[in-house]
């Protein structure tokens, strides 16, 4: 993380919660030890005069906080207005659930010292067909020039179309990290260097999900949907997408010329040493150019 990058990191799901588990439960040994990467490259940060203001997002996903109920309810999928009642309860509890672990996660974040901010994108955020069409990001950046780090998360919200929907960090992300703008006080220029990083439970992307197959093979680098078409069928479809849907989010990303990495945030180091610029095995998605 230097002074003329932002970093956009998402936080899976499946690593800051027990995803498998039928009662949601977070995974603290694996927040707490994230949590004191990010303070190490902060702390690295200013203690070095050379880098500037901070350029950190961090988005975190539902896992087993959002996912089980935004499923029994259906959110997301069309109903009729006998339905409507229950599904606003559908509603209430996704979005109570994921506010929960939202709490739990900024709590750690802030016994480390990090100086975070929560956002709740079912507050502000809405969407068409379950794509973003309400997102303003003032405040946003207004956080970001005062030194804040912010924490959004995904989350349920109003649909024009639908009603109701799903909105995944997946989604946040890829939207944050096209249309934000941010200066540095050093400089006051807008800050073009966008760098996108998703620690999620694998080493990144492979030809077969290697949680069920012994003989994927990793891809280290994705430029296009092509080599998705081929992947095995049972490529991990959730309520918001899997990944496909991340590498859905991440390939328009890479149209505008933002690059990303998928990167195993179980591995010791991994997100500290993404964070720092530094090698860690994963897959970049780009564009050939
Ligand atoms: P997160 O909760 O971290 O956002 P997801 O659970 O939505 O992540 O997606 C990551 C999961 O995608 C991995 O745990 C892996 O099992 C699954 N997956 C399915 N197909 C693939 C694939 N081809 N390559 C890598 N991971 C895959």
């Amino acid at each position: 993380m230097n002074g003329d990058q932002m970093i956009i990191l998402k936080l899976g799901g499946s690593i800051l919660t027990k995803k498998d588990l039928k009662d949601p439960e977070v995974n603290y040994t694996n927040l707490n030890r994230i949590a004191n990467e990010i303070k190490t490259v902060l702390d690295n940060k200013s203690n070095n005069s050379e880098l500037s203001e901070p350029g950190l997002i961090i988005i975190h996903g539902a896992g087993s906080y959002g996912h089980p109920p935004a499923k029994k309810y259906n959110i997301g999928e069309a109903f009729t207005e006998e339905q409507y009642p229950k599904k606003r309860i559908g509603f209430s509890k996704t979005q109570n659930c994921v506010k929960k672990l939202n709490t739990l996660i900024c709590d750690v974040f802030i016994d480390h010292e990090i100086p975070c901010v929560s956002v709740q994108a079912s507050s502000f955020i809405t969407t068409k067909n379950r794509r973003i069409n309400r997102f303003n990001l003032d405040l946003i950046e207004k956080y970001l020039n005062e030194g804040f780090i912010p924490v959004i998360y995904g989350d349920v919200v109003l649909d024009d179309d639908l009603k109701i929907a799903v909105l995944s960090g997946d989604q946040i992300l890829q939207f944050i990290a096209k249309n934000l703008k941010i200066k540095t006080s050093k400089t006051n220029n807008l800050q073009s260097k966008k760098e996108v990083i998703l620690g999620t439970d694998v080493a990144g992307v492979f030809t077969k999900n290697p949680k069920k197959y012994d003989d994927g093979e990793h891809i280290p680098k994705l430029s296009s949907l092509e080599k998705i078409e081929r992947f095995d069928s049972t490529t991990n479809i959730d309520v918001t997408g899997g990944m496909i849907g991340k590498i859905k989010e991440l390939l328009e990303l890479a149209d505008i010329g933002i690059e990303s990495k998928i990167i195993d945030a179980n591995e010791p180091n991994a997100i500290l040493n993404a964070l720092e610029g530094k090698n860690v095995r994963g897959t970049i998605i780009k564009r050939d150019n």
